[in-house]
């Protein structure tokens, strides 16, 4: 089979990137079905943000003193859960997360 270069969109931004042969052949060699969807600087800048860490903020349990991350900012005055303090408490009392009101 013979390859030549083809010029895809990417769906994230819509650029125009080009699938060349050579990738083309990698793709076939792989059995890919399906045409890649993102651009070279997309599929970088996915591949950055999934490396990303979750922002997470280092705390103590204010029930049981215990060390614990939470994935936001502890309001000051609020009381912090650690995860087992938390599904002990249920979610009547103090909210491990503030914003979200249900579950
Ligand atoms: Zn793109
Ligand atoms: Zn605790």
């Amino acid at each position: 089979m013979e390859f030549v270069d083809r010029v895809l969109k990417c769906v994230d931004c819509g650029a125009d990137f080009v699938f060349t042969a050579g990738e083309q052949v990698f793709f076939h060699d792989k059995q890919f079905k399906n045409d890649p969807k993102h651009c070279k600087q997309c599929k970088a800048k996915r591949a950055r943000g999934s490396q990303k860490v979750r922002p997470e903020t280092r705390t103590t349990c204010s029930e049981c003193g215990a060390e614990t991350t939470v994935p936001f900012k502890p309001t000051q005055g609020r009381p912090v859960l650690c995860r087992s303090c938390f599904q002990k408490q249920g979610k009547a009392q103090a909210s491990l997360e503030p914003t979200a009101a249900q579950d």
